[in-house]
């Protein structure tokens, strides 16, 4: 019954196929240059670390990526630093739930 929550979280992840993950990628950029997302990044907050940063410095980051079925919806798209993203795509290949729980201690 443990593994109750986790075999969800692959059964939502499940991995789309390339024409969804472009149709997806397209809405990204679309809402990148909607006002919603120039509001969140003139605020100026990495979601991750919580460090403040100049707009062009944060990058538009899926919280569930793309290749895991993520969609470019706005709660799952939020400003990223550099540094988070080049970690979160390195840790992506490990655990990025075990980074982000890391990060609150
Ligand atoms: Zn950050």
């Amino acid at each position: 019954m443990a593994q109750f929550n986790k075999d969800a979280m692959t059964a939502f992840s499940s991995v789309p196929d390339e024409s969804e993950i472009r149709r997806e990628k397209e809405k990204a950029r679309a809402l990148k240059a909607s006002p919603w997302w120039k509001r969140r990044c003139a605020k100026g907050i990495c979601y991750y670390c919580g460090r403040k940063f100049p707009a062009r410095e944060l990058t538009m980051d899926h919280i569930v990526p793309l290749s895991r079925g993520g969609k470019s919806i706005k709660s799952n798209l939020v400003p990223c630093c550099k540094e988070c993203n080049t970690q979160k795509k390195a840790n992506l290949l490990m655990d990025w739930d075990q980074y982000m729980n890391q990060k609150d201690k």
